[in-house]
């Protein structure tokens, strides 16, 4: 056979190409800078995880670009490629639909579902899937993510597992600073554009009211609306949250409705286009608005 059909066919073959052999003969020089495991995460806080756990062990793409709003994230034939390449694929089942199918089709024996060791909240579509804003989750998760990557580099196996205890210190830590700050709050419930605060919620004493369901894109009800503005007037709320990667237009006119204030809350389902921020700095700036927004004083 001619060599330029044989590359043809290992180029339609892409996916396949690492286990068929196809490509250089000796792919372990051209390909010496990535050679550390290839990690794919879902979206933002998985990657942040992976980063920590990993450190410079591993090399970390995010299938959600800055910016991009992750539900319903719909995936390139490129990002699919990806995660069959992938050492390993960090996802939230049934919170992105076209990452669950690509995943089982793709990577599904290298992929953690990051919820399967979690307790996880009932929403109102299902179970809630936005665990990563409880920072104690974001802990377990690392764990797991630890124990993974030491399966699959365990030559490595210490680094991951000081990094592990070190975001576990971190999470911590910030966990501490939530409970002291919001310690004090006169107003209990929390009024958010759509319902991805429950675990927080839950972790630091209030009652999450979300205007839309789990997923940001369901448009509210007027009766919906409704609803949650004689919430807020019987529970003294002076505060809603709207967030960065959804337009706050039925916040705000909730907001406009009873005179409270709207300001922005950051889900942390990704981080804004132009952000130098991470998790641990968006979570803080979140407190600091929670203690303005709640009362807390
Ligand atoms: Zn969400």
């Amino acid at each position: 056979m001619h060599p330029l059909k044989v590359l043809g066919l290992c180029s339609l073959l892409l996916p396949l190409a690492l286990m068929s052999g196809c490509g250089p003969s000796d792919s372990s020089s051209a390909s010496s800078a990535s050679t550390a495991p290839k990690v794919v995460a879902a979206f933002y806080p998985l990657q942040y995880a992976a980063q920590q756990v990993g450190g410079t062990d591993v090399s970390v793409a995010n299938l959600t670009q800055p910016g991009v709003e992750p539900h319903d994230l719909e995936l390139s034939a490129a990002q699919v490629a990806e995660i069959s390449q992938a050492d390993l694929v960090l996802y939230v089942k049934g919170f992105q639909p076209a990452v669950d199918e690509a995943v089982a089709q793709q990577a599904a024996d290298r992929s953690i579902d990051v919820t399967a060791g979690l307790q996880l909240l009932d929403g109102p579509e299902g179970a809630d899937p936005h665990v990563w804003l409880d920072p104690a989750n974001m802990s377990k998760i690392g764990s797991v993510i630890a124990a993974r990557l030491s399966a699959i580099e365990p030559e490595k196996a210490t680094s991951f597992t000081t990094n592990s205890t070190a975001l576990t210190a971190s999470m911590n830590a910030l966990s501490s600073e939530f409970t002291q700050g919001l310690a004090t709050c006169k107003a209990k419930t929390l009024v958010v554009s759509h319902s991805a605060f429950a675990y927080l919620a839950k972790a630091f004493g209030f009652t999450q009211v979300g205007i839309s369901g789990l997923n940001p894109e369901a448009e509210p009800s007027p009766a919906r609306m409704r609803d949650v503005a004689e919430v807020m007037k019987a529970n003294d709320v002076s505060t809603i949250y709207y967030e960065t990667l959804v337009d706050p237009k039925v916040a705000q006119t909730i907001a406009d409705e009873t005179g409270a204030s709207a300001v922005m809350l950051d889900p942390l389902e990704g981080l804004a286009f132009d952000s130098t921020g991470d998790y641990v700095s968006v979570m803080k700036t979140n407190l600091e608005t929670l203690k303005k927004g709640q009362q807390c004083l």
